[in-house]
């Protein structure tokens, strides 16, 4: 389908043969006799370019061009007789691409309609391939997680989302136990698709709030805002027991499976964040202390270390 053209003109007869000729060059063409019209339309239907005049009855032709740049995803040429003293200035200032002179030759305005397009197109390419970069930017490669410095951001405004509204916070800290042995019995390759496969059953046992995170090699972190501790251990355990279950083989006929320790622990109101990681730490070190395989919450008090494994 060709590119969609909305013309706003007033008069019959030159509003009839713009569109003819923009339906004769292969564009879809629809035509409205009011700035009103065109907003209607523009409501019911995708619209890439609006062609407006300037004069016409009821709202004008800029304060159109004003509405589209608010509400739609349309560029607007603007149209005006040579004596009406609207300025070029003054149409582009308020967000239209382009301005032409009446009579209109249609040659000239096919070529300023093609060329609004293509800057179209560049920019919707440009958005495309930013959006991209950003997501490349926080996205950990071989597990398709977010990485560790996403984790850094996104936890600075967590804790500062808990600290204003006094809302829980609880973190997880996640290492695959006994890991370097598996990359040394198996090889590096098979170590990376079992990193790649915990990552997809990690993602699996998590909440839609929930968020994971490659912290570094075989290490992983979820946070999980307005989450208490004991509710956040109930997670762990389900990761913990889904990992647990998965079966690798890296090896054809000697199926292997692979368990992970956990730290758990809850933000403690006003404390920094590094101290919150560090205990988030401290409590997966208990888990290994303790035998692996398992999940240790650690509180905010020293007095009130709870290592207690499952
Ligand atoms: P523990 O149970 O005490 O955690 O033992 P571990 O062997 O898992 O711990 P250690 O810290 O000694 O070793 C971590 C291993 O993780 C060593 C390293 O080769 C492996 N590793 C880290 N990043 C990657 C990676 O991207 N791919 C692969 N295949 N292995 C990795
Ligand atoms: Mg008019
Ligand atoms: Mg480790
Ligand atoms: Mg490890």
């Amino acid at each position: 389908m060709g590119n969609r053209i909305l013309i706003v003109e007033d008069k019959a007869d030159v509003r009839d043969s713009m569109c003819q000729f923009m339906l004769l060059t292969g564009f879809a063409a629809a035509a409205a006799a009011s700035a009103e019209e065109a907003l209607e339309h523009l409501r019911q239907a995708e619209v890439d370019i609006v062609i407006t005049d300037i004069v016409l009855p009821g709202m004008g032709g800029l304060e159109l061009t004003k509405e589209v740049k608010k509400g739609h995803h349309a560029d607007v040429i603007v149209m005006t007789g040579y004596s009406d003293n609207f300025s070029y200035e003054g149409a582009i200032g308020i967000g239209a691409s382009d301005f032409v002179i009446k009579p209109v030759r249609f040659e000239e305005l096919l070529l300023r309609v093609r060329r609004v397009l293509r800057e179209r197109e560049l920019t919707e390419e440009r958005n495309r391939m930013m959006a991209e970069l950003q997501t490349l930017a926080i996205t950990d490669g071989l597990t398709g997680l977010y990485n560790s410095r996403h984790f850094y951001t996104q936890l600075e405004l967590e804790v500062d989302r808990a600290n204003r509204y006094r809302h829980p916070l609880s973190m997880l800290l996640i290492d695959i136990d006994h890991f370097k042995e598996f990359n040394d019995r198996f090889g590096h390759l098979e170590g990376d698709k079992v990193l790649a496969r915990f990552s997809q059953v990690l993602k699996s046992c998590l909440r839609t709030n929930d968020a994971a995170y490659r912290y570094g090699g075989e290490e992983f972190t979820v946070i999980l805002p307005e989450t208490g501790a004991e509710e956040a251990r109930t997670v762990a355990q389900r990761i913990r027991a889904a990992l647990e279950a998965e079966i690798f083989s890296p090896d054809p006929g000697r199926p292997v499976s692979k368990t992970i320790s956990t730290g758990v622990t809850q933000y403690h109101p006003n404390e920094e964040m590094t101290a919150f990681i560090n205990r988030a730490d401290a409590a997966m070190y208990l888990s290994k202390q303790n035998g692996r395989n398992r999940v240790s919450v650690l509180h905010a008090s020293p007095s009130e270390v709870d290592p207690s494994a499952c």
